[in-house]
């Protein structure tokens, strides 16, 4: 059992996924690299290239109206460039009726199966879904307060409070999520039930606080979720070691 999440990665491409010092290829350019290769004699189109809000990790492109349009979920607006590139090239060849390169088709695959890539589209799945984030106030917990409570006790009561809300599904995988997209700290709704110990719930709340407190660092391509800085902070939580133990056993 794990506290482990990632953020849906939303809004930081291209720049973050990028090297700083050399001008990163946009997007559309991607496209039309691709397009000039498998279509040499086809006057480029068009290319409009959206992230759309869906609920999975989910791309497709048309031909329309002499444009080419291609849409591809959000969730994969922060993959790394070789992985955008890989999809890309899996669009256009079926687009195409060419056969994919298969390291194209594992690369992008790769990445779909990474753990927190599949743990934070579960999340987007469940907070996007039919059933949407519940509110703060649970059977046994109301989120505000237990915020409050941490927010006193460790962060001066200075800290803005984000989005609070129960998982409409009791997952044991994923027991919090902060996503910064939305600005809202997800608790699975496994931990207010009954046999939840109330100090295993609050560390978790206070883990997905130290998220907001201590945001996702990038260096080249490299994402850091937790930081020394939010490693520090987190020994801070009294019962640190018996919460971790509460959780193991729920
Ligand atoms: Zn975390």
């Amino acid at each position: 059992m794990q506290v482990e999440r990632a953020d849906p990665g939303i809004a930081d491409f291209p720049s973050a996924a990028a090297p700083e010092f050399s001008a990163p290829e946009t997007l559309e350019q991607v496209y039309t690299r691709i397009f000039r290769r498998l279509r040499p004699r086809t006057p480029l189109p068009e290319i409009r290239i959206e992230f759309r809000r869906y609920a999975n990790a989910n791309a497709q492109v048309r031909l329309q109206d002499g444009a080419l349009l291609v849409k591809v979920a959000d969730t994969l607006a922060g993959a790394p460039a070789p992985v955008l590139e890989a999809l890309a090239e899996i669009l256009l060849c079926k687009l195409f009726r060419r056969p994919v390169p298969p390291e194209s088709n594992d690369r992008y695959r790769r990445h779909l199966n990474r753990r927190d890539v599949r743990r934070s589209l579960d999340l987007v799945r469940q907070i996007r879904g039919r059933k949407r984030v519940e509110g703060p106030q649970g059977a046994r917990f109301h989120l505000h307060e237990l915020f409050e409570e941490l927010n006193f006790r460790y962060f001066h009561g200075l800290m803005a409070r984000p989005v609070l809300g129960w998982s409409p599904y009791a997952s044991r995988t994923i027991l919090g999520h902060y996503d910064p997209s939305h600005n809202a700290i997800v608790l699975s709704r496994v931990l207010d039930k009954q046999n939840a110990p109330r100090l295993a719930v609050e560390y978790v709340l206070f883990h997905e606080m130290l998220h907001l407190r201590y945001p996702v660092e990038h260096t080249g391509v490299r994402r850091r979720v937790h930081t020394r800085a939010f490693k520090d902070a987190e020994k801070q939580f009294e019962g640190l070691a018996e919460a971790r133990r509460l959780l193991r056993s729920l």
